[in-house]
């Protein structure tokens, strides 16, 4: 059980961790050593989640606590690597897919973590135009299917959530609505009774959660996923693969399978993405297909997930296949085919030890 004795979400999460100063006095490290971090990349880490932190241990600290290696940086690691901003007509909306949109309506969140994808926004102000969003939606019929990111969408009130997702599905075009949010994880307790109700009136409405780690799943968050799953509204998990968090076959095999027993279905289970910031979670890709052959076939497969990389340059994710050989040049990079069969190159080494060398 948790040390805190209220279980509002709101309390909880004003009470977190986010200056060098907090962060390490709660966990005994050194300020200083933090702060070349959070200067340049916000942090947060809640009370539960702290909590689970100093439970667990390793695992959970490197997602949450900075580290001085996401400074490192690539010529070809780029704060937007994977060209969300071409791709956005306004802002925070990105249209990559001709069926579905992502609208990053927070860039807040319960925890910022350390492997964030889309690490350039977090905690800014305005990074989402509610009215030039929907104007988009309704002047485009071949978006099908609206995504709510961020940050975290939960990061909203109930009220205004509710108000956007009315909006939504006003414009008769828009047949699924999806959430994408780590709540269930890293925060269960916004996922109330009140909050699962409203979504349940938007169905078909999907929740994609967010665990890397069987420790994450605890009393709590079974709790949340359940009364998701319970009204009706089904979850998704998308992991990420992490240095030193769950890059091993066990530990995977353990994650997918407790997910399974909460009804939570893998859907996708990504390589790091090649962007600035995250950098000491990347592995090679070879070491990541090693991993994913271990457990292909090995473990249900309802409960093994699509393992994906997302192409720089806006190419989109593409799934890899273990027992599909790509060859890598010089310097590390693979040849990939987006889902338009277009030509990518994509650094399959960690560190690239230069360009993609053309072929
Ligand atoms: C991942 C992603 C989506 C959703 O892709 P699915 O494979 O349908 O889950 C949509 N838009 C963008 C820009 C994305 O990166
Ligand atoms: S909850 Fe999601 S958006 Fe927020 S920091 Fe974590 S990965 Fe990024």
């Amino acid at each position: 059980m948790t040390s805190f004795s209220h279980t509002d979400w709101k309390t909880i999460l004003r009470n977190s961790a986010e200056t060098p100063e907090e962060i390490a006095s709660a966990l005994n490290l050194d300020a200083e050593a933090l702060e070349s971090v959070t200067s340049r990349y916000p942090a947060r880490i809640n009370p539960y989640y702290m909590d689970l932190i100093k439970k667990h241990g390793l695992p959970l600290f490197l997602q949450a606590v900075p580290r001085k290696e996401e400074l490192e940086d690539l010529p070809w690691l780029l704060p937007d690597g994977l060209c969300e901003e071409i791709q956005s007509p306004v802002p925070g909306l990105f249209h990559r897919y001709p069926d579905r949109v992502i609208l990053a309506v927070s860039s807040e969140c319960a925890l910022f973590c350390r492997h964030c994808m889309r690490k350039r926004d977090l905690g800014k102000k305005n990074i989402f135009d509610k009215k030039a969003a929907l104007a988009y939606l309704e002047k485009h019929p071949e978006i099908k299917d609206v995504i709510l990111s961020g940050g975290d969408p939960l990061m909203l009130s109930d009220a205004g959530l509710d108000d956007l997702l009315s909006a939504l599905r006003r414009i008769p075009h828009v047949e699924t609505l999806r959430i994408h949010t780590r709540m269930p994880c890293t925060l269960p307790y916004r996922i109330t009774p009140e909050l699962v109700k409203m979504l349940r009136s938007h169905a078909p409405l999907f929740v994609n959660t967010h665990f890397n780690h069987p420790s994450e799943i605890t009393e709590e968050s079974i709790k949340a996923c359940g009364l998701l799953v319970d009204a009706g509204i089904p979850v998704g998990c998308q992991s990420v693969l992490l240095k030193g968090v769950n890059d091993d076959k066990n530990i995977l095999t353990s994650l997918f399978r407790k997910l399974m027993s909460i009804r939570v279905r893998p859907y996708y289970l990504h390589h790091p993405d090649p962007v600035a910031g995250i950098l000491p979670f990347r592995m090679d890709v070879q070491k990541g297909l090693e991993i994913y052959r271990s457990i292909r076939g090995h473990v249900s497969g309802m409960a093994v997930p699509p393992y994906m990389i997302d192409l720089p340059g806006g190419g989109g994710k593409v799934g890899l296949h273990p027992d599909i050989f790509c060859a890598m040049d010089g310097n590390g990079w693979i040849r990939v085919a987006s889902f338009e069969g277009k030509i990518y190159d994509y650094p399959a080494l960690a560190r690239p030890t230069g360009p993609p060398l053309s072929r």
